[in-house]
């Protein structure tokens, strides 16, 4: 017997790589091309370093109140957590502890199959079709509990709130987890359909539309039963989990709806006109209603154009895996990063 033998064993999960270079163009991991609200800048040069002897509040409770007047749900019904991995890690922790197999798309965000893995989770993935549509029948089999992006990541596909009420509808008996990481790019939430069905809970995140990602701000919203058995089991795993500063700075990126609504919009703009491009440039791919478009090229290999890209500090994602490795995700920037890309592409592409 060795002590190795005691260690939980994961794969962990990859992320995109975070290079801190002066003139790269950064692409890879969907984040905001614009800062966050000016509220938010005054109260960073405000913040009183005397308050950071205190322990946060555990509850949240600023960010928990303003997140449901904007929502228009009880206070009862959200739970913040450290970034929605943080929720949705919790979420699985708390909602998927059957015999059952979960269920989750076979082309979607792998932090998944990583939770799964980690809290010894069974799990079965089911294809998406040719279109990288979710197969709502497929969601029909016995199961443990489900969770899908919506749009989903990183193939950017939205699905209409019917199909999302058709799972759920054929699902009353488990937990169906909604991320909705990108949603605000342009999708239908499935927010209101939480008057309708307590087993639903709808994930966001203030990391893309809110442009945020360094602060780690996530929330879920749910039946009030729901979110008093996450809070169970965040509070027998660590009390204190958002630190003060992501917590106040955090209500004042919600309190200027004027600038988000305008950040998000912008980037919409942009995506729409940066299709157009892609598409003149013999890119294919499916109709993205997130920040980023998931494109491949009719002739030229994935990981070639990546490599290309990327020894000209343009970074975009792209994976060695099975149905996705032609593609790139390509995350919608400023539109002057995007006319970089592009008119590099463009050389690119006519060279090759
Ligand atoms: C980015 C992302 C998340 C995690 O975002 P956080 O930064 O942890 O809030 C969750 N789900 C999907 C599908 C994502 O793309």
């Amino acid at each position: 017997m060795k002590w190795e033998d005691n260690v939980r064993k994961v794969v962990p999960y990859v992320a995109g790589e975070q290079p801190r270079k002066a003139k790269m163009i950064k692409l890879n991991t969907n984040e905001c091309p614009y800062p966050p609200a000016p509220g938010v800048a005054e109260l960073v040069a405000k913040l009183d370093c005397g308050d950071l002897r205190l322990y946060p509040d555990s509850h949240t409770t600023p960010l928990v109140n303003i997140l449901s007047e904007y929502y228009g749900v009880k206070p009862e019904q959200i739970f913040v957590g450290v970034g929605s991995d943080d929720v949705i890690s919790m979420a699985f922790m708390t909602f998927f502890n059957g015999d059952r197999p979960i269920l989750f798309p076979d082309v979607t965000y792998s932090f998944y199959e990583v939770w799964a893995e980690l809290y010894r989770i069974p799990y079965k993935t089911c294809a998406l079709d040719e279109d990288w549509h979710l197969r709502p029948e497929d969601y029909r089999q016995p199961n443990g509990g489900i969770i899908f992006p919506n749009p989903n990541a990183p193939t950017g596909v939205l699905e209409s709130l019917e199909t999302v009420e058709k799972i759920i509808q054929a699902n009353r008996d488990v937990v169906v987890i909604v991320d909705e990481a990108y949603i605000d790019f342009g999708g239908v939430s499935a927010l209101p359909l939480l008057e309708k069905y307590d087993n639903l809970l709808v994930v966001q995140t203030f990391s893309k539309s809110r442009a945020m990602a360094g602060l780690r701000i996530g929330f879920c919203i749910g039946s009030e039963k729901m979110i008093r058995y996450l809070n169970d089991v965040k509070f027998s795993f660590n009390s204190y989990t958002m630190n003060y500063p992501s917590q106040v700075l955090g209500v004042e990126a919600v309190r200027d709806d004027a600038y988000f609504k305008g950040i998000t919009g912008r980037i919409v703009n942009t995506r729409e006109r940066v299709k157009g491009r892609l598409r003149e440039l013999g890119f294919t791919f499916p109709d993205s209603r997130a920040n980023f478009i998931f494109a491949r090229h009719k002739t030229v290999p994935g990981e070639q154009i990546f490599q290309a890209l990327r020894e000209n500090n343009i970074y975009v994602r792209h994976w060695n895996k099975p149905r996705i490795s032609e593609y790139l995700r390509i995350t919608i920037g400023t539109d002057e990063e995007m006319d970089t890309l592009l008119s590099f592409l463009e050389n690119y592409l006519a060279a090759s």
